[in-house]
């Protein structure tokens, strides 16, 4: 396949993933509006670890997972965050891209479709954004904490609600987690702000 059809085959294995999660049908329609843009190709070695340590995924959750798995080589991997937020450790197992979006592969201004990984023993911080925010897990799991909400450890086909600058953290314990996370709202191509003390 050409790297144009494996993002074809992503974003299609998305949009079923998509579909079939009630929660995902009910925060936003698959955007109507996407077009594909090029972005060249950044590296990070989350590029290899989803592939090599993923987690676990269900059987409804494995034909989404092979299809990022696809293209962890071809995309634009970004870190947003800097090693005095978060610490050199994290930086090296954590990566995201942006599947759809106006800085996606695929562009749309209607939603923001990003692909996040963490590897194992990681505390991802109190953080907070603008844009209403639906986590869906792919596969491994995490620990996910919200002010207001209850603490949920959540796995694949799981999803989670983080409201407008709501500020939430997540810390995996032993597995990976891979996630297709959706945004609403104004302010798509925000970057998320970890919440001050
Ligand atoms: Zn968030």
């Amino acid at each position: 396949m050409t790297t144009r059809a494996l993002f074809d085959a992503a974003l299609d294995a998305a949009r079923n993933w998509h579909d079939a999660l009630p929660a995902a049908r009910d925060f936003c329609a698959w955007p109507t509006d996407i077009a594909w843009a090029e972005h060249p190709p950044h590296r990070l070695p989350a590029a290899d670890l989803i592939t090599s340590d993923p987690g676990f995924a269900t059987p409804d959750s494995t034909s989404v997972l092979r299809a990022l798995q696809d293209i962890a080589d071809h995309v634009e991997w970004r870190h947003t965050y800097t090693v005095d937020e978060v610490g050199q450790r994290f930086l090296d197992t954590y990566g995201w891209f942006e599947l759809a979006g106006p800085e996606g592969h695929f562009h749309s201004t209607h939603a923001r479709i990003t692909v996040g990984y963490w590897g194992p023993n990681l505390y991802y911080p109190r953080h907070q954004h603008g844009p209403e925010e639906l986590y869906t897990v792919v596969s491994g799991h995490a620990l996910f904490r919200s002010d207001g909400d209850a603490d949920a450890t959540l796995g694949p086909g799981d999803t989670r609600f983080h409201g407008n600058h709501q500020p939430h953290d997540m810390r995996t314990t032993d597995s990976a987690i891979l996630t297709l996370v959706f945004w609403r709202g104004d302010g798509l191509a925000d970057t998320p702000k970890i919440t001050p003390p």
